[in-house]
């Protein structure tokens, strides 16, 4: 039987919390329980809000919450040149394309009678610069226009043909490859995105199982698309409930006393901390 790979994939924008200290344990414990290998992968490619001081504090929490995991700890900003790889071998089948709307742009065309459709998490890109007239394109790409580059979602779909991905909560989910539109693939600050660097690194990393929250169940749809685009394997999936509040609420990185520190702080153990968390995620 294949050996299994997870892995927990924080972006270090804060200090790890109870919500993303679940999420970690259900990767460590899936891992753990079949004698399989545990991964963690820095996901830092928005480098202005991600900070070295949260990555080296969301490493130490992890360390005592128990959640030891194997090899080296990757780190995306470090591998750049091989989502550029990737970035090269979509653009080389036509899939993408560069979009020089501002947010400000996309913000206007909310309302209009031809505005974008809505999505699971708000107004899809109406797709003004994919029919920009190809000379218009080159000039403002020559004049060192800012943009970013985006997939082109209906010819990718065309060209993947139909797909699914299998989720151990729902079963097995069709693709819907314009559920998101045409993501960015390639930042303007940054020269990748989540959506690539997270399918090219599982993909190296050879994990066989994703355990996630649920909050990104829309964008495996894209993963999915991706990963049959590029022929990739493609993993299992755990989407799991985000833990919230007794007010209901998500919690969050702003939620300061829920951060791991201040609950070892306040005295609890590893062990209290873990079944809190398996505790706030049954009652979620
Ligand atoms: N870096 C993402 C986050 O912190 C991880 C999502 C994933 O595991 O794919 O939400």
């Amino acid at each position: 039987m294949m050996s299994l790979i997870t892995r927990f994939a924080p972006s270090p924008t804060g200090e790890l919390h109870l919500g993303s200290a679940y999420s970690a344990w259900t990767g460590w414990h899936r891992a753990h329980e079949a004698g399989g290998t545990f991964l963690v992968r820095i996901e830092d490619i928005d480098i202005r809000r991600c900070k070295r001081q949260f990555e080296m504090a969301i490493l130490a929490d992890l360390q005592w919450l128990g959640f030891t995991w194997d090899g080296e700890v990757r780190r995306q900003s470090d591998h750049f040149a091989d989502y550029g790889k990737v970035l090269d071998a979509l653009d080389a089948q036509g899939l993408i394309y560069p979009c020089f709307c501002s947010r400000a742009d996309i913000a206007a065309s909310v309302g209009a009678p031809h505005g974008p459709l809505p999505g699971p998490d708000g107004p899809l890109y109406p797709g003004t610069c994919r029919t920009l007239p190809l000379q218009e394109r080159r000039e403002r790409l020559r004049a060192g226009r800012e943009h970013c580059l985006r997939l082109d979602a209906g010819r990718a779909a065309a060209q993947a043909g139909p797909y699914r991905f299998f989720d151990e909560v729902r079963g097995w989910i069709e693709g819907e490859p314009q559920l998101l539109g045409d993501v960015v693939i390639a930042r303007k600050d940054t020269p990748t995105s989540y959506h690539l660097s997270v399918v090219v690194d599982d993909q190296l990393q050879g994990i066989t199982l994703v355990t996630r929250g649920e909050d990104v169940l829309a964008s495996t749809h894209v993963h999915g698309l991706l990963q049959k685009l590029l022929g990739y394997d493609q993993p299992r999936y755990a989407h799991h409930r985000l833990l919230t509040d007794a007010a209901g609420r998500r919690f969050a990185k702003r939620d300061r006393d829920m951060t791991i520190r201040a609950m070892r702080e306040s005295g609890m153990t590893p062990r209290q901390v873990v079944d809190a968390a398996i505790r706030a995620a049954a009652e979620a």
